[in-house]
């Protein structure tokens, strides 16, 4: 096979990869790009659209069975639903297939040459690629390593059989009876819920002190009270150690260290991610690494000159569209345009229910380094809200106490997932508790809780 020469050669289509490798082609760069798996990477395939794909379907259903519960104040009648899950999966793989067909023809329609198959490093400027008609040379003046990440396994609860990763979890074809869950982070409870909610007894066991440790108590207490509300058993400073010989039990440590059983049919590990570094030849060009991850600059450049790194694989957090903006900065980068990382946050969304917002510094960070202000409205006084029998949740502000400028966005509530972008722009765009009370908000939304929150910092609240 003749070997290939280019100018960019982007390891991995996930969101850092195939954009990064996009935007080189729209900018006139010779680019390659490879993938040993689907173009999309984990996002695209088993990861965010998935998942939100399966939590879409057990939300409608839940909402139908609540429905014809007769509990509900609507004055709505219906029976109770029924779910076939290997069609809703069939429908999950149909939006998948689309979004991966639609990644290959923008690869495409910015020439960008697609090379299926695992990549291996001979040399910092030269890797193989063994693919299905036999092995493929390619030399590249830049390299960008977008391998991301995979998930980890636990050492006495290997994948496999009824033990099984977020992969496997988001193509079960029938709802399991009685679930575990390995790991309370967004992960864990994103998918533990949607299965709760489809019928499966779920249990939670997370070795820390509480659920989503990464977010304040305030922001998961709503979350709290529904895991509850959906008789999920959340047991907290609890190990889990292995399955029981007998087959279909997990053994947990608890907090007091005795032993417990939980029966369980299958077992969800979702104890974190690790970066895709090890097996393919990374480790030989000795690259300087930040942990398990590979050590960037604010350019993303690891210590190695002309190779560059994006995406999970370079660490938290571990999210599409940091991965996504580093790989468009670094194309340009590659394409001669001055850039560097000089984002003013990264939102973070946790797809639970309610959901959970987080952009920019929480209360507490914030107070640790400047005198803060915090205005904080519920949703309970949202019209909006009401109307939509949810009330669970607020919005909260987060600002510097002598110059008003907004440091912190958080949310937690129904549907908060679309409010992240006008927290992200108000933080981006250095706004002052001033400019987001002054800008007029459409009613009735819910957004009109961040107006309110900013209102509120500023001793000016209105509805509350
Ligand atoms: P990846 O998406 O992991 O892509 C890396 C690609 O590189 C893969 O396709 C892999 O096959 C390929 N590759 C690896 N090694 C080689 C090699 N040697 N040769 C060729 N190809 C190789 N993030 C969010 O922002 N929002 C969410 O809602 C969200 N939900 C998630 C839900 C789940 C269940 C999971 C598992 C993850 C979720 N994430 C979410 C995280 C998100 O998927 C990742 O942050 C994102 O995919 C990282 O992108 P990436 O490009 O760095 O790597």
């Amino acid at each position: 096979m003749k070997d290939i020469s280019c100018k960019l050669l982007v390891i991995g289509a996930g969101p850092g990869g195939y954009v990064c490798a996009i935007r080189a082609g729209q900018l006139g760069i010779d680019t390659v790009i490879v993938e040993a798996k689907k173009a999309g990477g984990t996002c695209l395939n088993v990861g965010c659209i998935p998942s939100k794909a399966l939590i879409h379907a057990a939300e409608e259903y839940d909402r139908i069975a609540h429905l014809a519960s007769g509990r509900n104040a609507l004055g709505i009648r219906t029976t109770k639903p029924e779910i076939d899950l290997s069609r809703t999966v069939a429908w999950k793989d149909t939006i998948v297939g689309r979004l991966n067909n639609g990644v290959v023809g923008l690869l495409k329609r910015a020439k960008v040459k697609m090379v299926q198959g695992q990549a291996r490093f001979r040399d910092g400027k030269t890797v193989e690629v063994e693919t299905e008609t036999g092995r493929q040379v390619i030399r590249a003046e830049t390299v960008v390593i977008a391998t991301g990440s995979a998930p980890v396994e636990l050492p006495g609860l290997p994948f496999g059989g009824a033990v099984i990763s977020s992969t496997e979890a988001l193509s079960l074809t029938e709802v399991p009876e009685r679930l575990a869950v390995i790991g309370g982070g967004y992960i864990g409870l994103e998918l533990g819920t949607a299965l709760a909610k489809l019928g499966a007894k779920v249990t939670v066991v997370e070795a820390q002190e509480r659920i989503l440790p990464q977010y304040d108590v305030e922001l998961t207490r709503p979350v709290s009270k529904k895991l509850q509300a959906l008789g999920i058993d959340v047991m907290t400073g609890a190990k889990a150690k292995g399955l029981a010989r007998a087959g279909g039990t997990l053994l947990v440590e608890t907090e007091s260290g005795s032993e417990v059983s939980i029966a369980a049919d299958r077992i969800l590990v979702t104890v974190g991610r690790r970066p895709v570094t090890q097996g393919w030849g990374m480790e030989e060009l000795v690259l300087d690494m930040d942990g398990p991850f590979i050590r960037i600059d604010e350019t993303c450049r690891t210590s190695m000159r002309g190779i560059y790194a994006i995406g999970d694989v370079t660490g938290e957090p571990m999210l599409a569209h940091r991965a996504m903006s580093q790989g468009e900065m670094v194309a340009e980068i590659v394409a001669g345009h001055r850039r560097v990382w000089d984002k003013q946050a990264i939102p973070a969304v946790c797809f639970t229910d309610p959901e959970i917002v987080s952009v920019g510094m929480s209360p507490d960070e914030a107070q640790k380094t400047v005198d803060t202000r915090v205005g904080h409205f519920p949703f309970s006084a949202n019209g909006r809200a009401m109307t939509m029998l949810n009330e669970d949740g607020f919005v909260r502000v987060v600002a510097r106490a002598d110059n008003h400028l907004v440091l912190g966005i958080q949310a937690v509530g129904q549907g908060v997932a679309e409010l992240s972008a006008a927290f992200s722009l108000a933080i981006e765009m250095g706004a002052r508790l001033e400019d987001v009370a002054g800008t007029v908000h459409a009613h009735p939304t819910r957004s009109e809780a961040f107006q309110e929150a900013a209102l509120k910092a500023l001793g000016l609240a209105l509805h509350s």
